[in-house]
C-alpha cells in the first residue's frame, strides 16, 4: 500500500511516500536486492509482458525498492512519474536521447556541468543533431536561437560553477513556441528550492549523487515528467537501453530523502552566512551566492527559487596561485569536485571540472583561474569560517 497521498505536506511525503511494506511489516523500507521476479504460472508471465498487470518483471524495468525512491521523489517534485537512473549523466543523456532524432535541433545554455556540455557539444552532433549554445542569462540569445523549430531545450539553473540563473518561465514559453520540450537540470537548486515543472519546464533531471544522497556514498540520477512523455518517449528508451538504478543505491537514496530538507536547509543557511563573510575579505574579487544582495540576478532568484542552494563561488584576486594556496591550506574543507555532501568540499573548476573547455569558453562563462567553488556541508559554521580565514590569510 502506498502512502504517497498528495494531501500530505512535503516533509511527510519525504518520509512516507512510496512506502510499501512486505508481509513481514518491517518499519523501515525493505531492500529488494534482486534482478528478477518469478511468476505463479505461465499465463501470469504472459500478462505481465503484455503490460496487462503491474507485476515486476526484471529490475532493468523496475524494482520495488527503486519504486520507493521514485515515488518519494515524484511526490516532492509534484511530477506524475519518476524513473531512477544509475548516475546523473544517465538521467541527462537518456532524457534528451529518448526524444531527439537525426535532423532535429537542440538548444542549450552554455553554462553546463562539464559532461552535460560534452553530450550537447560532442555526442549529439555525431548523430546528426544540430546543437546550438546560448548565453543562458541573455533572453535575446534564447529568442534568436528559438526562432528555428527545435526539439529540445536543455539548461541548468543555477549553473555550475558561477551560479548564473536562467529565467525558466520566459525560456519555457519560447521553447514551446519553437515546438521544443524543455529539460532542466535542477541539481544546484535541489528539488526543495526550485520547481521547474511548475515554472513551465517539461522534464526535470537530477544527479542524486549530490544533495539527494548527501553523504558521498552512491551514484544515482532521476528523470521526472508527465505521464505522456514518460510513457511515449522515456520509458521505452529506458527499458531497452538500461540506465536503471541499482536497488541498493535506491534504498540508500530513499532513506536519504527522509532527511533531505533538514540537511539542505542547514547547508543553505550556512552557505549564505559564509558567503556574507567572504564578501568582506579583500583578497576576493567576487563572491557568488544567489542569496546575497550583490547577486546580479537577485530579482530572478526571488521569482523562481524559494531557497538559495548550498554552494558559494569565489574569484580570488591572485588567480591560480591564490586559489591553489587556499585549497592547499584548508584543513577541514576537502579538495573534491563532488558537491551537496555532508562534508564541505572545494574545487578549482578551471583545472578540474572545466579544464576541457578552451580558455575562451571559460572566459565567456566567467570561470577565471582565481575561481574556487565551495560546497558547504553540515559541519559547524564557525569551524568552516575559521578554516577559510586561515586559508585566505596564507594568500
Ligand atoms: C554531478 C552533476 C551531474 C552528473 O551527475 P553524476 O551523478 O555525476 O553522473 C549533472 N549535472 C549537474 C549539475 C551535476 O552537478
Amino acid at each position: 500500500m502506498s502512502n504517497g497521498k498528495n494531501d500530505l505536506r512535503p516533509q511527510t511525503q519525504l518520509v512516507r511516500a512510496g512506502l510499501s511494506r512486505s508481509q513481514f511489516r518491517e518499519t523501515s523500507e525493505a531492500l529488494y536486492l534482486n534482478s528478477g521476479f518469478v511468476f505463479e504460472n505461465a499465463a501470469q508471465a504472459e500478462a505481465a509482458f503484455k503490460g496487462e498487470n503491474d507485476s515486476y518483471i526484471y529490475s532493468r524495468y523496475g524494482n520495488p525498492t527503486v519504486s520507493v525512491f521514485e515515488e518519494r521523489l515524484a511526490a516532492l517534485e509534484g511530477a506524475d512519474m519518476c524513473r531512477a537512473t544509475a548516475t546523473g549523466m544517465a538521467a541527462v543523456f537518456s532524457s534528451i536521447a529518448c526524444q531527439v532524432r537525426a535532423g532535429e535541433r537542440v538548444v542549450a545554455s552554455r553554462a553546463l556541468f562539464g559532461s552535460c556540455h560534452f553530450i550537447v557539444d560532442q555526442i549529439l552532433p555525431r548523430w546528426g543533431i544540430e546543437t546550438v549554445f546560448v548565453d543562458g542569462t541573455d533572453l535575446d540569445e534564447w529568442e534568436a536561437a528559438l526562432n528555428t523549430p527545435t526539439r529540445a531545450v536543455f539548461l541548468e539553473s543555477p549553473s555550475n560553477p558561477m551560479l548564473d540563473l536562467v529565467d525558466i518561465p520566459a525560456v519555457a514559453e519560447m521553447a514551446h513556441a519553437a515546438g521544443a520540450r524543455m529539460v532542466v537540470d535542477n541539481v544546484f537548486a535541489t528539488p526543495l528550492y526550485q520547481k521547474p515543472l511548475e515554472l513551465g519546464a517539461d522534464i526535470v533531471v537530477y544527479s542524486a549523487t549530490k544533495h539527494i544522497d548527501g553523504h558521498g556514498r552512491c551514484l544515482g540520477g532521476a528523470v521526472l515528467a508527465d505521464e505522456d512523455f514518460m510513457n511515449e518517449h522515456f520509458i521505452p528508451f529506458y527499458r531497452h537501453t538500461g540506465p536503471s538504478m541499482s536497488p541498493f543505491n535506491a534504498w540508500v537514496m530513499a532513506k536519504s530523502l527522509e532527511t533531505l530538507s533538514l540537511r539542505v536547509a542547514h547547508q543553505s543557511q550556512a552557505s549564505l552566512e559564509i558567503a556574507k563573510h567572504l564578501e568582506t575579505q579583500d583578497k576576493i574579487r567576487l563572491v557568488r551566492h544567489p542569496g546575497l544582495e550583490s547577486f546580479p540576478q537577485r530579482d530572478l532568484a526571488e521569482r523562481q527559487m524559494t531557497g538559495h542552494g548550498t554552494l558559494v563561488t569565489i574569484d580570488l584576486e591572485g588567480g591560480k596561485d591564490a586559489a591553489f594556496t587556499v585549497l592547499d591550506t584548508l584543513e577541514l574543507v576537502d579538495i573534491s569536485n563532488n558537491l551537496g555532501d555532508a562534508k564541505s568540499l572545494a574545487c578549482h573548476p578551471s583545472t578540474t571540472t572545466h579544464s576541457r573547455l578552451s580558455p575562451e569558453e571559460r572566459a565567456q562563462l566567467g570561470i577565471s583561474d582565481g575561481v574556487v567553488r565551495i560546497s558547504i556541508g553540515l559541519e559547524d559554521v564557525q569551524d568552516l569560517l575559521e578554516d577559510l580565514d586561515r586559508a585566505l590569510a596564507k594568500v
